[in-house]
């Protein structure tokens, strides 16, 4: 690729390859660049290679960015602004590929501005957050990373001055414009009905898939060996959708939104992935021992990837010995897919095995925009005292960098953070003694621009392998009947008398088949011993199982209100091409 094409794809002029080589990256992920994707970048899957490695000419360069380390930072920095501009304007295209390194593609319009600059929207968050966005600004100017930083304000500060979502107007508008987000931890404030900053980002800017690379280090004390895999998390769907109620005195809901494109987009995602990056297996976790429909589906939609990807060894785990076998054998898994709130889960724990939560960065991945953060939040009990670890938020800007299509800064600033780890410059969530601020392991870090790790491999960022990102199609039409519904009622009393009363106002055209109480059939044949509250799902189906015209089932419920029973919501009970749409009673 020509340097001068770089450009134009950064003008969002033309679908862009970028890569990173993930064996020597300690796990970090590919890269988006927000250029416009072509109409053969529909389809998930690798879909190119280019040849020799930038990797190379980053090498070749080292003994000269090792003399230039030693005039200083000052020097550095201008070095490194000179630099750059050269290797943007001049090295030929051969030099700015590798061989290993994979990238994801997306459209959006980040770059349009400057061919040299990319402007970049940067909130820096809450608590730590902005001690840690300022170590690492102060690493990416040290790094001579060309970015133009347009800041905004979002969180908090946002709340408070009046503003529900925490994202003010302008704060949407550079994201748009940028299509890049670099962000700080935000705090949630408790009560108040205050929505997540964070989810409603991912979710209103299609951010889909949440990668969370997590890797051992070998020189921070807690670190267990071995660690190199990365979560891909759903980012959408799940208990995340916020659609929660109360329904009762007693009871309260929360849904679980699971579609099958959510599931198939990530899944697919997670597979390319793997296989851009040199990853050989692709675990799947879910619960779907419980929850047969919506973790049920998440898991078959794994296997019918899985399937045609025979290169690739596919398993699945139960997520609570999954997330157990994270935390004490991290060592045997490579990628893992996983529904949005495992994933959450799961990435703390990794990153909390592989030395602290304040080392894990993460990219949230859409087809429009990305937005770069550390997996950690916002610690308020560290805020303000100078000692949080600025680790996951350089990490995150690092995935930035090479979603850009800036591998040499990139590199550059990972290789520095591996050596300062090296060096045993510690901030004090990785030791007990002898730790350092998060303003001095920003200027170690930026002190070793330049150097390489001693202990192993260094990273070499580049382009070779693109991720495209999947455009799932439409489901078929499917024939869908309803041939039931299950009617929620508010009611204090036993389940026996309960069914009694109800039996009386069924009428024909339905049958009572069931009722459960927090999904225990209590009725018939129910168990003395179970619980009940006062939250009941009474199940009535037509007589026959043939569909049932929807006014049918409203004359039903008006026949429960009107003889004094509390409905509290319905659900319809549908076939879908000849199956059930629902699930069973427990105990049924
Ligand atoms: P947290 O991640 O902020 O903190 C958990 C623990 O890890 C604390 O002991 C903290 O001191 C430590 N820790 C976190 N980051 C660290 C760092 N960089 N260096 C050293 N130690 C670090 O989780 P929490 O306390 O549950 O949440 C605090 C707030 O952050 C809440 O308002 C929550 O909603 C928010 N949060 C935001 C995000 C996000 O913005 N992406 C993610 C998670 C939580």
């Amino acid at each position: 690729m020509d340097s001068r094409q770089i450009g134009r794809d950064q003008a969002g002029d033309a679908a862009v390859d970028r890569s990173f080589d993930h064996a020597n990256a300690g796990g970090v992920m590919a890269p988006v660049h927000p250029g416009v994707l072509g109409q053969d970048d529909q389809n998930v899957g690798i879909v190119g290679e280019e040849g020799p490695t930038q990797l190379l000419g980053w090498r070749r360069n080292g003994d000269a960015e090792h003399a230039r380390i030693l005039v200083g930072i000052f020097a550095n920095i201008i070095l490194r602004f000179i630099i750059h501009d050269i290797y943007v304007a001049y090295i030929p295209g051969r030099l700015m590929n590798t061989t290993t390194n994979a990238i994801h593609s997306t459209s959006g319009s980040a770059a349009a501005a400057s061919p040299s600059r990319i402007p970049i929207t940067i909130a820096v968050g809450d608590g730590i957050g902005p001690e840690i966005a300022a170590a690492t600004r102060l690493v990416l100017a040290a790094a001579a990373a060309p970015l133009e930083f347009h800041e905004v304000t979002v969180g908090e500060r946002a709340y408070l001055g009046g503003v529900p979502s925490g994202i003010p107007d302008d704060a949407w508008q550079a994201i748009r414009t940028t299509g890049v987000l670099l962000k700080g931890p935000i705090t949630t404030p408790q009560g108040g009905g205050y929505k997540s900053v964070n989810v409603t980002l991912r979710k209103v800017l299609g951010l889909f898939a949440n990668v969370r690379p997590c890797a051992s280090h070998a020189c921070v004390p807690r670190s267990r060996p071995g660690i190199d895999l990365v979560v891909v998390r759903e980012n959408e769907e799940d208990l995340y959708a916020g659609i929660e109620h109360r329904q009762t005195p007693e009871t309260y809901q929360c849904l679980k939104l699971v579609t099958r494109s959510g599931c198939e987009r990530i899944v697919r995602y997670a597979f390319a992935y793997a296989l851009a990056n040199g990853r050989r297996r692709v675990t799947c976790m879910t619960k779907d021992n419980i929850m047969k429909l919506t973790d049920g589906l998440f898991h078959r939609v794994f296997d019918q990837v899985a399937a045609e990807h025979p290169g690739i060894v596919a398993d699945h785990q139960i997520i609570d010995i999954g997330a157990a076998r994270v935390a004490t054998r991290p060592e045997h898994y490579d990628v893992i897919v996983t529904m949005n709130l495992y994933g959450d889960i799961l990435s703390d724990i990794a990153a909390e095995v592989a030395g602290s939560v304040g080392m894990g960065g993460s990219a949230n991945i859409g087809a429009r925009a990305a937005m770069f953060e550390a997996v950690h939040g916002s610690a308020p009990d560290l805020a303000g005292k100078g000692v949080a670890n600025p680790s996951g938020m350089l990490q995150s800007a690092v995935q930035m960098l090479v979603h850009l299509g800036l591998p040499h800064p990139a590199e550059c600033i990972h290789n520095a953070w591996l050596r300062t780890l090296e060096d045993g410059v510690l901030t004090a969530d990785l030791t007990s003694s002898g730790a350092v601020s998060t303003s001095a392991f920003a200027e170690a870090v930026a002190a070793r621009l330049g150097q390489l790790p001693q202990t192993r491999a260094p990273v070499a960022y580049g382009a070779s392998l693109r991720i495209a990102l999947p455009d799932i199609p439409p489901l078929p039409a499917e024939v869908r009947e309803q041939v039931g519904i299950d009617i929620f009622l508010h009611h204090v009393g036993q389940p026996h008398d309960l069914a009694t009363s109800l039996l009386g106002v069924v009428g024909a055209g339905f049958d009572m088949t069931m009722i459960t109480n927090r999904g225990v059939k209590v009725w018939p044949d129910g168990h003395p011993e179970t619980i009940c509250t006062d939250h009941w799902r009474c199940r009535f189906m037509s007589t026959g199982m043939v569909a049932v015209p929807f006014a049918q089932l409203l004359a039903l419920i008006g026949r429960l209100d009107a003889a004094g029973f509390d409905v509290i919501k319905t659900e319809g009970l549908f076939y879908f091409a000849g199956k059930p749409g629902y699930s069973a009673g427990q105990g049924a």
